[in-house]
Parts: structure tokens; sequence; C-alpha cells
């Protein structure tokens, strides 16, 4: 059968039982709703979602307020000014929270890295493999150390980075392995560990989106050598700018301490190059204000990812994001999804994100190219001291070996629901999102003319 032709209805007919039955036991099959909408917002119908708003981001509270105007009223503003201040109290829960023997407080989740890459002692001529589907700060953190981002293809599912494109980039230089758990949820870790262990590489986790998710039993960050997140205004806790370092390691948490607070150990020593990366107390305030409340919002983007996904089982137009075995919970910093055109009578996305805007309910196309597509590349490869530390048939070789098709097909097909805020939506909500999206697709034929 042409799938192009199947209908909402005919799908949930054709699909697997389980599917029907929670359509039907969420009272969903929506062409038989009450509140079906006439024609598509886009061509002047009503919309699913009308005048309404996504719950408000950044989270802000009284404790929040509360909690700023104490530590602004104590007058200890720097870290260094008490062991505890608002930051080392910080770091201790934020320890607690994520079961790590210890925290490091950074200034952002790219401080976080660097830092990380630093007191690992990975620097100049090493490389560090990573994925070209991320946040720019995931290879700044790399570059700023004078190492070089070795960038492997995707999972074009999961949008994770590939364990076998991985092995297939190690080579004598090879230091690190950095994963990112993209959109917050696990990468391949139980992969990453083994090949790190069979070639001797650390595992540095850039969990700047993955905060509180579980794989195999164990919180993002604690799984490889250490871990890193970021508190960016964006991500699920957020103070504006800020990150955190973790690990179960004492003495690499010390050389993180040593190397963020420039170079300047514990003990009071100067002892290594570094730069001057300490959290701000009123940063720490934020997340402290937030504390009480950040496991009750991590629930609730789960109940509602989890009910997305549930309802969007089985359709092939919008396929949510692939998780790996051994995925007990995701931090949802993102709802990804990837839009397949042939199911939607051929409209590109652009049309298909125009159409479900009308409809109240904007998704964002994310990333529009891999960092194996932006200039550093050249430039980094043209600047003096790469050109010394690499032979140059090696550099040849790395350019040679920028395409990542599989990460661009993730770019070219992403449609992400922006977690922080709309995922702390109601399951009302919930239901316009899916509401919206079918809308679209029994419309198909006639907005993919527009
Ligand atoms: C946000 C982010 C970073 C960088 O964190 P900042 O706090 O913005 O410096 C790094 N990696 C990933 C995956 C991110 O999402």
């Amino acid at each position: 059968m042409d799938k192009r032709t199947i209908a909402r209805r005919q799908f949930l007919a054709t699909s697997a039982g389980v599917v029907a039955a929670t359509a039907v036991a969420g009272g969903r099959a929506w062409a038989d709703s009450k509140a079906k909408p006439a024609g598509l917002a886009v061509l002047g119908g009503e919309p699913v979602r009308k005048n309404k708003s996504w719950p408000a981001w950044p989270y802000v509270d009284d404790n929040v307020v509360n909690s700023i105007v104490k530590t602004t009223k104590s007058g200890i503003w720097c870290r260094i000014q008490s062991p505890h201040g608002t930051v080392p109290t910080w770091e201790i829960e934020f320890a607690k929270l994520v079961g790590a023997k210890g925290c490091v407080a950074t200034g952002s989740g790219t401080q976080a890295l660097h830092t990380a890459v630093e007191a690992l002692g990975i620097g100049p001529g090493d490389e560090v493999i990573t994925s070209p589907y991320t946040d720019p700060g995931t290879i700044a953190a790399i570059l700023a150390a004078r190492a070089l981002p070795v960038l492997a293809d995707l999972d074009p599912e999961s949008y994770q980075i590939d364990p076998v494109e991985v092995e297939k980039r190690i080579t004598q230089y090879t230091k690190a392995i950095m994963p990112v758990h993209m959109m917050g949820q696990p990468a391949h870790m139980e992969r990453f560990l083994e090949i790190a262990k069979k070639h001797n590489l650390k595992v540095i986790e850039d969990a700047c989106q993955g905060h509180l998710s579980v794989y195999q039993g164990k919180p993002l960050g604690t799984i490889g050598d250490v871990g890193c997140f970021s508190f960016q205004t964006s991500k699920t806790i957020s103070c504006g700018e800020g990150g955190a370092i973790v690990s179960n390691n004492e003495d690499l948490l010390d050389r993180c301490y040593t190397v963020h607070n420039h170079g300047t150990s514990r003990r009071g020593r100067t002892e290594v190059a570094g730069p001057k990366y300490r959290m701000n107390e009123l940063e720490g305030a934020i997340l402290m204000g937030q504390l009480p409340t950040v496991r009750e919002r991590f629930e609730l983007r789960n109940k509602n990812a989890n009910y997305l996904r549930e309802q969007l089982k089985g359709f092939q137009g919008l396929v949510p994001q692939k998780l790996y075995e051994g995925t007990e919970s995701g931090a949802w910093y993102l709802f990804p999804m990837s839009y397949h055109k042939e199911h939607f009578a051929g409209a590109s996305r652009a049309t298909f994100l125009k159409a479900l805007s009308a409809e109240g309910v904007d998704l964002s196309p994310y990333i529009s190219n891999g960092l194996h597509r932006e200039p550093w590349i050249e430039n980094v490869l043209g600047n003096r001291v790469y050109k010394e530390l690499f032979p140059k048939e090696h550099l040849q070789a790395y350019r040679e070996h920028t395409a990542c098709p599989n990460c661009d097909r993730v770019c070219d097909e992403m449609a992400m629901l922006w977690a922080s805020g709309p995922l702390l939506g109601t399951q009302e909500d919930m239901r316009e999102v899916v509401d919206a999206i079918m809308k679209v697709y029994e419309n198909r034929n006639e907005f993919a003319k527009v």
C-alpha cells in the first residue's frame, strides 16, 4: 500500500494493537473528536491551540528570589571568601543530586569541559573524538586546550555519535572520547566505555544537556572519567551562565579545582597554567533557589515526553528520538523528532513547520549545520600551532575525512519542541501538540501545496 495515502485512522488500524489501544484509551482517535477544527489554520481555519502560552522559562519562584537576596545581603559574593558560601554549598548539593563523589562549579559548561580536558592532561598534539551535532562549546573546550576535536558521524535515529564511527577515527593521537548526551538523553555509554578500555582512552561526558538523566542505573556525568554540565539559561537547571564538573575520582576533581582557579590549588600554591573559571556566588544562589523543585520538573518532563512518545508510536511522519537500551529517564532538554516528508505528501520541513506553527505549536529545526560544516576547521588547520603539532599528512587526512552524512541528514530532518518550557505543560498541552501534528498530517495534501 502507498504509505502516503494511509490516513491516521487507517494508520491506527494497521499498526500494532498496543498503539490503537493507547489511542482509544486516551480518547484520542482524533478524527472522532468533537473539537475537530475545520481547516488548516495556515489556510484560514481555526488553530488547535489559540491564545495559549507555554509555562515560562527560565524557572523563577519566591525561593529563587529569596536565595539571591540572601546571598546579596551576606556580602559573600565570591567563592573564596568562605568555604560555606553559596557555590561550595551548591557543589555539595549538585554532587548529591547526581550521585557523584564531588563537584567543581564553573562559569559555564564550556569552561567545565575545558577544565576537565586540561585536568586530564590533554593538550597540544592530542585528539579528542566528539560529535559534530552539538553546541559549539563542546569543541571550543577542546580547542582551548590546543587539542584537536575529531568529529565522528551520528546514529541518525538517536542523534548521538555512533560508536562504530568513533572507533574508526581513533589514531595514535587520540586521548579521549567526549560523548555528548544530545537532547539530554543518554549516548551509547556502554559501547564508549568498552572502546575507551580497549584503546586506553579517557571518557569525558558532555552532559551539558543531560541533568539527572539515568542510564543503566547511573546518572549521566558519573559514568565516564568525568562529566560536565551547563546551567546556561536554556538548560533544564539554569542560572544564566554556569557549569559544573562531577566525578567519582577525587584526585581528578582536585586537579579540576586547581585548573579552574587560575592554576592555584586548594593548598594555596600556584601549580599549573589555568584560566579563572570560578562560578559567581550569585549564580550559585539562583541554583540553590531552584534545588527544592528540580526533581519535580525533571519528572514532569519525563511524564510528558513519555506521553508524546506513546502517542506518536508507530507514526512514520514524525519519529521521536531513538533511545538506547538502558535509558531509564531523560533530561528532555529538547523533545526532538525526525520529519519524514515522504509521509507528508512531500511537503518540505519548512512548509510543515509553518502549517504546524499556525496551529499554535512551534517546532524548531535546531542546529542548521553540523560543526563539520563550520569554518573553524580551515582556520584551525591553518593555525601555526596545529601545523607544528601534527604531521602535514595527518592534517591532510583530517581535512579529507570531515564528511558526516548522517549528521547532515539529522540537520535536515530535525523538528524539535523546546522542552524546558513546553514540556512542563499540562497533559492538555501535550494532547494539543499531538492533535496539531495529526491535523496537519490528515490535511497533508492541502498544506503541501501552500
Ligand atoms: C550548552 C552546551 C554546552 C556549553 O555550555 P555553556 O554553558 O553554554 O558554555 C556544551 N555542550 C552541549 C551539548 C550544550 O548543550
